[in-house]
């Protein structure tokens, strides 16, 4: 596909372009001040900011072309209405990294099998804000409100166990992202994905996983 990159020069869209080129995608890189000439290209990626991004997605609709945004941070419903009124797709997610969605899946099934659970999430002392998204995503899904432990240290990157106790027996489901290119094959899959989905606003990772 030939596709357009908003923030090709950010650290996700650094991680993102070699794996979508080795993956035979043409990636055309659009940074802060560069006209927004999309049109005719097959899909637009976003990952910028939370001021830029609905500018960048409202451009790229307008021209023609369907969207896949991880910028966090920003309300991509009314901009589903304007995809959905052009017949083009809007997929955006939180979290692109194919293990994580998976770590959440299955700590959601397993819960139904264990009365008691508790999360174990450790970023990087960077990460100012605790507990992480991921973690209170997959209490959620969880229920019963487990405790979340919040771990900041040099040396980690982004990490989570979700540990289920019973009478005799533990299981413990841990994801470790260890660089950022993980959330460059939740891109891939979404490109992939893209003209199977209805027009509109799509959320989540977890609706192209079969
Ligand atoms: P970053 O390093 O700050 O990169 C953002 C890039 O976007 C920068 O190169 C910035 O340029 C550029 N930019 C800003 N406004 C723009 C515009 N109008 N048009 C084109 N480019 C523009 O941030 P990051 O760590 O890559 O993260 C980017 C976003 O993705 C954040 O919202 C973050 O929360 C989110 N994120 C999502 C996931 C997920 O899985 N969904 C994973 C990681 C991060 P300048 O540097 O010149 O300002």
């Amino acid at each position: 596909m030939n596709v357009a990159l908003f923030g090709a020069e950010g650290k996700v869209g650094r991680a993102l372009v070699p794996v979508l080129e080795r993956a035979g995608h043409s990636v055309k890189g659009i940074e802060i001040g560069d006209p927004v000439d999309v049109g005719g290209l097959d899909a637009a990626v976003d990952f910028t900011t939370p001021e830029a991004a609905p500018k960048n997605v409202r451009a790229a609709l307008e021209q023609g072309v369907s969207c896949v945004v991880g910028t966090t941070g920003w309300d991509p419903q009314p901009l589903g209405e304007t995809a959905r009124s052009l017949g083009l797709r809007l997929f955006v997610a939180a979290n692109f990294s194919i293990g994580a969605v998976l770590m959440m899946r299955f700590a959601q099934q397993a819960a139904a099998y264990f009365p008691r659970a508790e999360i174990i999430e450790l970023h990087n002392e960077a990460k100012k804000d605790a507990p992480s998204g991921t973690a209170k995503a997959t209490a959620g899904l969880i229920g019963g409100d487990p405790v979340i432990h919040s771990v900041r240290l040099p040396g980690l990157v982004a990490h989570q166990e979700v540990i289920f106790g019973g009478e005799g027996q533990l299981l413990t489901i841990r994801h470790d992202t260890t660089g950022r290119e993980s959330f460059a094959y939740g891109v891939l899959l979404a490109l992939e994905k893209l003209g199977e989905l209805p027009p509109g606003l799509t959320v989540g990772l977890d609706a192209l996983l079969s």
